[in-house]
Order: structure tokens, then sequence, then C-alpha cells
């Protein structure tokens, strides 16, 4: 485990701690469907019983459809905290205006016969543009600086004894993540031409000290697929809502490639961060365990009741994606 150690230790790092005194503007969200109401129940325990137990933060549930009694009562009955449910305005779940109704269906049969993940299924398209350009816009999240996202059946393995918003506003980090892996290229063919073009055009919105250098490799000027996974994230709204964003989210939009392609709202939340924001406003969550379907983290330094086996990790576990971390830590090291 040499190797994990350098990965996910960093030498004198003292464990964090924040004000017990101190409560951050901060909700779970959660999009989902009625039919995901048991998985919802389950990620809701197990963060319950990690976390939010002590703090009681709140559950905003979103959804493209009206949430039904059953799935409000389950979820409601899972926390002693205030649960809220939004629907999602349909602008925000449909085709806009300047994309072709029929070359988008013709876009789908294309991805469906070329097997890009995702690429043939309508809804993922819109989950994936809602997740990028729309959620921190609902009006139930209005009240609120920061969020956790949290999905269906996602699991946490290690106690949480700190405030991880709170964290986050004390050292003015704006993006927070678990894991970071590869993406597949044949879901964003032209994401990466889009976004330099928007460089081109917006070279001031750059950050001095920004991330372009976590998603390049050395003398390549192409993306290395470098992303975080954003079924985990804990970050600001602000971020989300700032000029940059959302004048670099519509740049995308008027391209189409949430339809004719399939981007995801992970790279598109990744290169957003990798040029926006400083280094040293995102976060690896090294200390929280956790796991989505096939990939996992848990930290190699173990405390806090950690029900999780550090050689799970993804990048030891599936180094031909989990390649990432090391890229991160080392640009962590370079810069200290
Ligand atoms: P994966 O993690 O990439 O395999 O995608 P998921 O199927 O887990 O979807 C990501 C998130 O969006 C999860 O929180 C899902 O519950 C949610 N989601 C996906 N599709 C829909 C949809 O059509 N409607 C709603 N309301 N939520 C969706
Ligand atoms: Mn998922």
């Amino acid at each position: 485990a040499g190797d994990g150690e350098a990965i996910f230790l960093s030498p004198g790092e003292t464990y964090i701690s924040t004000s017990p005194a101190k409560r951050a503007k901060a909700a779970i969200v959660v999009l989902a469907r009625n039919t995901d109401a048991d998985d919802a129940v389950l990620s809701m325990q197990r963060m319950e019983q990690r976390f939010n137990h002590k703090h009681n933060y709140p559950y905003v549930f979103l959804n493209n459809d009206k949430f039904d009694s059953e799935f409000q009562t389950k979820t409601s009955r899972a926390t002693a905290a205030r649960t809220m449910y939004g629907i999602i305005p349909a602008e925000h779940w449909s085709l806009p205006p300047w994309i072709s109704e029929q070359e988008a269906a013709d876009a789908l049969v294309d991805m469906s016969k070329r097997h890009v993940l995702y690429g043939g299924r309508e809804s993922y398209h819109h989950m994936c543009r809602y997740y990028s350009g729309f959620f921190y816009k609902h009006p139930l999240l209005a009240e609120f600086d920061y969020y956790w996202r949290m999905e269906p059946d996602v699991k946490y393995y290690c106690d949480l004894d700190y405030d991880p918003f709170v964290f986050m506003q004390e050292r003015h980090i704006k993006y927070g993540f678990v894991i970071t892996v590869f993406d597949l290229n044949s879901t964003i063919p032209t994401l990466w031409s889009t976004t330099r073009s928007f460089m081109q055009q917006r070279p001031e919105l750059m950050a001095q000290d920004n991330l372009l250098d976590f998603v390049t490799d050395e003398g390549s000027d192409d993306y290395n697929l470098c992303h975080f996974w954003s079924n985990f994230e804990i970050g600001d709204l602000n971020f989300f809502r700032s000029q940059a964003y959302s004048d670099y989210f519509d740049h995308l939009d008027q391209q189409g490639g949430f339809f004719f392609e399939r981007w995801g709202d992970a790279p598109v939340h990744s290169l957003a961060a990798a040029m926006f924001l400083n280094h040293t406003e995102v976060h690896f969550f090294r200390d929280i365990g956790y796991r989505h379907n096939s990939f996992m983290h848990c930290p190699a330094r173990q405390r806090n009741n950690c029900d999780c086996d550090a050689q799970n990790s993804v990048h030891f576990h599936t180094p031909a994606f989990g390649a990432c971390h090391k890229r991160w830590a080392e640009l962590q090291r370079r810069r200290r």
C-alpha cells in the first residue's frame, strides 16, 4: 500500500476540525424519480448515521415529475431534518428552442447504435444538462450557499466528525470531490474544443492559479479526460451562480452537445472548476469513504469507524480509471 500512502496522505496535514457552534446555509440535494424512493432512503440512512444526525441539514429532493406521497412519506421518515420536494420547471428539462427535434432524435439513435454509454437514453441527456446548468437555480435552493449532492443507493463508509460545509466556508473552498476518474471520450467528442473556444473568447475569466494543469498532461493541449465524479459533490452554489459559470454553460448549451453528444455534468463541472477556480479552492475529501456503483474511495489513514478497505479504492482496484488521483496528488505536492 506504499503507493496509496503517497496519494492519500499529505505529510504534515492535520486532522480537520470545525467549530461545532457554526452552521452553514447548506442542504443535501437529491435528484430522483418516484421509483428511486427505497434507494434514496438507503442513502439517507447512511448519511444520517455517519454525519447528518448531528447536524440536521435539510434535504432538497428534485424531480422532473411530481413526487408522489409514497416517496415523500418514505424519505421524510428517514430523517429528523426538514425535507423539501421540488418539481423541475419544464424549460429546464426539455430541448431548448435552438435545437432541432429531428436532429436530437437522430443523435439518440446514432449514439445508441454506437453504444455510447447512456447516449441513447433521452432522459439521461436532460439529467446531465440539468445538473450542468440549472439545479443551483431551483427556488428551493435559493436560501442555501452550499450543497452536498447525494444519489440513491450510495454508501458512506466513515463517520464524519466535522462539518464539511463549515470547513469549506472557513477555507474558501468552492468545490469538493472524493473520486476522480477518466471520462469516456465517446460521450464528449467536442466538449474540449468547445471549452477551448470559450477560453479563447474569455481569457480574463481564468483563475490565476487555475487547475488547467490537472485536466491536461505535460506537453499536450488535449483534455486528459480527468474529471471529478459528480455523483458525490460538496460545493458552493454561488460558484455555479457566478457570471463566469453561467456564461460557460450558455456557451456549451448553444453548441447542443448535451443532445448531439452525451456531455455529462461531471466533465462540465470539472472543466469549469479547472478554469475558474484556484487550486486552493478545490478540495479532495480524502477522509470521506464513499461508494457509487463500481467505484469507491476508502481513506488510507483510517479513524472514525471506517467500514471499508483502502485497497478497494478506485486507483488501486481499477488503475485504468484511477490514474487521475495520482495526477491530483502530484500537482498538490508540486504546489506545496
Ligand atoms: P449514473 O450515476 O450516471 O449511472 O446515473 P443515475 O441513473 O444514477 O442518475 C444520476 C442521478 O440523476 C441520480 O440521482 C438519479 O436518481 C437521477 N436521475 C437520472 N435520471 C433521472 C430522471 O429521468 N428523472 C429524475 N427525476 N431523476 C433522474
Ligand atoms: Mn448514479
